[in-house]
Parts: structure tokens; sequence; C-alpha cells
């Protein structure tokens, strides 16, 4: 009997297994599709068709995540892809660059551009060096390409005549952000200047101008945002997060100027409100994480 129903089990298993082993793209408006990775580790993307070429949002971690990104982009549309913009310099989100667009124009913040060199750097160094591992076992490479245009304040591409605006956030997630607005679409795709529901990770960047650069986009006509990892959420996901990041950096700073010292600060966070958000201790993305980093921050300011 048990071994009669292990097939059936195993098949239930491995459909469940397969169905969330995809990602998933979304038509957002439009010829605006998000891609919603399967893998933590590797970002979303968000696709423009136009009628003669296509502009891409951040391109995953790795060759083998372009790919995958490129496939889904292929099945909706062969035209080759112009523009590639990045939202910042982390390999998970620019990863994929070369793979999807070879030939493409990309676009990021000057610092994104400057970190983006050296790793391009770093990786042509350690290819230089002899591998003790066979090459077979090597994890899948990334596919780094420098921007060939930066972005100052905002620039502006039209597809079809439809603006899309490239917008820096200055100092946030990282010392130099960029997110997209589509305003014909009513979408922002926002890097990872936006988590839904979850807690964000926090590179060297500045909380407060994270906070202040939310606002703005809060300020635009949106429908759609498509964050750096995880599902897209509409405003109310989005207001929830930046509640988050200014009630913690409020609280942090609070905390901060009456002499907490910085291993204490944990105990004093008040974070009921936010018992939904997920919390990624192996991304160092958790509220003791977030309000560490902050407290640095403010260190550092003084
Ligand atoms: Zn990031």
């Amino acid at each position: 009997m048990r071994l009669r129903a292990l097939p059936a089990v195993l098949a239930l298993m491995l459909s469940a297994t397969f169905a969330y082993a995809a990602a998933r793209v979304e038509k957002l408006a439009g010829n605006l599709y998000a891609y919603v990775s399967d893998n933590d580790h590797s970002s979303n993307s968000t696709f423009l068709v136009g009628r003669d070429s296509i502009l891409v949002v951040d391109t995953g971690l790795n060759a083998a995540e372009g790919q995958k990104l490129l496939a889904e982009i292929r099945k909706i549309s062969p035209l080759p892809i112009a523009f590639i913009v990045n939202t910042h310099y982390h390999p998970d989100h620019q990863g994929g660059n070369g793979v999807v667009g070879p030939h493409a124009v990309v676009i990021s913040s000057p610092f994104t551009r400057e970190r983006t060199l050296q790793l391009i750097e770093q990786q042509q160094k350690q290819q230089q060096q002899p591998s003790p591992a066979p090459a077979a076992a090597a994890p899948p490479r990334p596919s780094f390409m420098a921007a060939k245009e930066t972005v100052g304040q905002k620039l502006t591409i039209y597809m079809d005549g439809d603006p899309v605006e490239i917008i820096a956030a200055g100092p946030a997630h990282t010392m130099g952000d960029v997110y997209v607005y589509f305003p014909a679409q009513q979408t922002i795709a926002t890097g990872d200047l936006f988590m839904n529901n979850s807690c964000p990770a926090m590179d060297q960047g500045d909380a407060a101008n994270w906070v202040h650069a939310l606002d703005l986009m809060a300020g635009l006509k949106v429908e759609h945002f498509v964050p750096g990892h995880f599902d897209v959420a509409t405003q109310a996901g989005f207001l929830q997060f930046r509640d988050y990041l200014a009630d913690l950096d409020g609280q942090v700073e609070k905390l901060f100027r009456a002499g907490v010292s910085a291993e204490d600060i944990a105990g004093h966070l008040e974070m009921s409100r936010y018992q939904s958000f997920r919390q990624f201790p192996q991304f160092h993305a958790t509220f003791a994480d977030n309000a560490a980093t902050i407290y640095r921050q403010l260190k550092q300011r003084q």
C-alpha cells in the first residue's frame, strides 16, 4: 500500500517543486512585463517591448540567470535588446548583462559604473590565476558590462514616444541607486530600494535619503511596483515598506541620541507593526541587521 502510494506522492512533490522552480512573467500594462525570479539570490527584471527594440531593467545574478530571463523575453518578442538599465552594482542585478544584451547600451549611476569596472577587473585577475578546482565544478560566472551612459539626476528614453525615466535616488540601498519610472504604464522598477513585505539588505548607503527617495516615488502616479526581489506590489505594499524604513530610521536615531550602545539597540526596537515582514539572516536582512546598519551610518556622520 505504502509502496503503491509512493509514486503518486513523489509526482505531487515533483510537480510542486516544478511549479515553484519556474520564474514568472507578469504583463503589467501595455507591453511592459515583470520577470519575477524564482531564485532569491537573483534579482527580478522588468522589460518594455517597443516597436523595434526592447529595454530591460536588471538582468539577474549570472550568465545562467540571464539566459533564463532572455528565454522568457524571447517567448514574447524576437526584437533586439537595445537598452539595459542596472539599478545598482550588486552582481545579482547585473550579472546577466552580457548574455541578455551583448550589444545593448547599458545605463547606470556613475557610482554603479565605477564599482562594475572594479568587479570586471577582479574577475579578470581571478581568471588569470590557475584554478585548483576542475573547470566543470566552477559556478556560472557573472557576465558584467559597465555602463556606456550614466545618469546624473535623470535620463529620459523614449520608447515609441512613451517616456522611460531613469531617476537617480542618490545614496540609499547603495551609494548610488537608480530606479525606473514608466509613466505611461504607471509602473516603477525599484531595484533593491523596495522589498515587498520583507526587510531589505542594506549596503553602505543612507537610510534617511533612502526614505526621501521612497517619498518621491510615492508622489508619482503608480499602480505597479516591481521590487528588486519577490512579488510585484501595489501602492499599499510599497507604502508599508516606506513606513517600516522611516519608522526604523526614527527609532534608531532616537536611541542613538539617547546614548544606547550598538549592541543594545535591537532589544529596544518596537517592530510589532511589521510582524508580517520576512527576515533573511543569510542576506543580513533582519530588523536587527537593518537597525545596526542605520546606527553605523549615524556614527559615521558624527
Ligand atoms: Zn542589492
